[in-house]
């Protein structure tokens, strides 16, 4: 039969019919789910990399599909990305977190967005709607970004994001080490955070030459003026290692999962004990 009409030719598999009513059936429970508001957040601290304070979370997606249990955003993300959804979603993220950031004032807070709302022409337009909603000061928010859509349509790319700084909101590269990244990116964009990933933070246990490696991107970083948070840190020797580097913030189950408001609520409360 012909794939999906992508013009290649493959053998009949039973199987290929399944996955894909299986993924169907997904997208109408998620377009349901988003629907009914039954999208939550979860927050995940970010500290201080000196004092190990709380100063900002970052909003994650959940969802619990009915008669299935959760689903794991990198399941429902891409399905959200190509099937037109991602667009609701996002926003439904966004105005969640920033209503729930008018209970923090204490705290700062980084969104997730994908290229995919990126490329909608009226996405600077809804956001800067969701902050006015919300009372919230862009300036406590950043945005999340992977490289992918900056390598694609750099010029697109910049305007939207030129269109977003001067709301007043930031804009962090995420996933920094994880995809084709490069600290040129940085400059030529001029993003106002770089994360670190989790794969990067994690080859540190792997020895001298992955610190190294580390040290010298976070020096680069810093020497453009652009502060350095790194994410996935789970040990107490990698905590250090990256405070050292530079880092001034540092995110991971170290110092907590992402969590239910009452959670991070409690937290600001109790200060982290390591
Ligand atoms: P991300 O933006 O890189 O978010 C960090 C992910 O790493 C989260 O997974 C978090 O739970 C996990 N994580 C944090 N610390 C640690 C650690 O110490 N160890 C390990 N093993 N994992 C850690 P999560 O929540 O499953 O989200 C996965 C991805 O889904 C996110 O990666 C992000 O790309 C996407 N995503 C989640 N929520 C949203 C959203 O609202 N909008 C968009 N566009 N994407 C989202
Ligand atoms: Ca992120
Ligand atoms: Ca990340
Ligand atoms: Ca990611």
């Amino acid at each position: 039969s012909k794939d999906g009409g992508r013009g290649r030719w493959t053998v009949y598999d039973p199987r290929m019919d399944e996955e894909r009513q299986s993924r169907n059936q997904m997208e109408i429970d998620l377009r349901e789910a988003i629907a009914r508001g039954e999208i939550e957040v979860v927050y995940q601290p970010v500290v201080d990399a000196k004092t190990f304070a709380l100063v900002s979370v970052e909003a994650l997606a959940r969802w619990t599909r009915r008669g299935h249990g959760p689903v794991s955003p990198d399941v429902f993300i891409p399905i959200a990305e190509t099937s037109g959804l991602i667009d609701q979603l996002g926003l439904c993220v966004l105005s969640q977190a920033l209503r729930q950031l008018g209970h923090w004032p204490e705290l700062k807070l980084s969104v997730n967005v994908s290229p995919g709302q990126f490329r909608d022409p009226a996405f600077v337009d809804h956001v800067a709607a969701t902050f006015e909603e919300a009372r919230i000061e862009p300036g406590r928010v950043v945005l999340e970004m992977t490289e992918t859509y900056f390598i694609q349509s750099p010029e697109r790319a910049r305007l939207a994001m030129d269109r977003l700084r001067s709301l007043g909101l930031r804009i962090a590269l995420d996933d920094f080490g994880a995809g084709f990244s490069s600290v040129g990116y940085l400059r030529q964009f001029g993003f106002d955070r770089m994360k670190i990933d989790r794969s990067l933070v994690q080859s540190l246990d792997r020895g001298h030459r992955a610190v190294e490696m580390l040290q010298a991107t976070v020096a680069l970083a810093r020497s453009l003026g652009i502060p350095v948070t790194a994410e996935g840190v789970e040990t107490e020797q990698q905590a250090v290692i990256l405070r050292i580097a530079g880092c001034d913030q540092l995110q991971g189950y170290l110092f907590g999962r992402p969590q239910s408001p009452d959670e991070i609520a409690a937290l600001m409360l109790r200060p982290m004990e390591l």
